[in-house]
């Protein structure tokens, strides 16, 4: 019986056929998994591990304490702090720089953080045009935290039941 289907098989061209239908199905009635990227992005979770920023107070004051958990718990040893007292007597830092080529985005630093100073923004796409540009410093990461920080703020207070 399993010749004669075989044979009845390749003379109806069936395998071709479901073959085809197959490939109609995906074309017409499947919607595309692919993206045009970069107008089209992939949605992107509260926990995404992008570019480093450091995040202000609503007053404009710099959360980081300059405790230097961040720099110790780095794996990568990518963050250099130094740091002063004010004539106030709080702690903060003169200097903080994050070498991005080190960097493996492990999000370390952001848990060890006390004041949730150091973060990891969504940002995924950026590029440098010479090596120095690879090192952050303190203006750069506040500058980046400036900018986006009503995504952190929403994408922490969106996780915060998880934590
Ligand atoms: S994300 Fe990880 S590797 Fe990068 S600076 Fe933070 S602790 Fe270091
Ligand atoms: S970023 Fe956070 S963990 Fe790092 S030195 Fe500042 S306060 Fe401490």
């Amino acid at each position: 019986m399993r010749p004669l289907n075989d044979y009845l098989n390749s003379f109806l061209f069936t395998e071709l056929l479901r073959g085809l239908r197959l490939t109609a199905r995906h074309m017409f009635l499947r919607r595309s998994i692919t993206l045009e990227f970069p107008e089209e992005r992939a949605p992107k979770s509260p926990r995404f591990r992008g570019h480093l920023a450091l995040r202000r107070y609503p007053n404009g004051e710099e959360r980081c304490i300059a405790c230097k958990l961040c720099e110790a718990v780095c794996p990568a040893l990518a963050i250099t702090i130094d740091s002063h007292q004010r004539a106030d007597g709080t702690r903060r830092t003169t200097r903080y720089d994050i070498d991005m080529f080190k960097c493996i985005y492990c999000g370390f630093c952001e848990e060890s953080c006390p004041v949730d100073s150091i973060v990891l923004t969504r940002l995924d796409t950026y590029h440098m045009e010479s090596r120095h540009e690879r090192i952050a410093d303190k203006q750069k990461l506040l500058a980046m935290g400036d900018k986006y920080e009503s995504q952190l703020a929403a994408d922490r207070a969106a996780d915060a039941p998880y934590r």
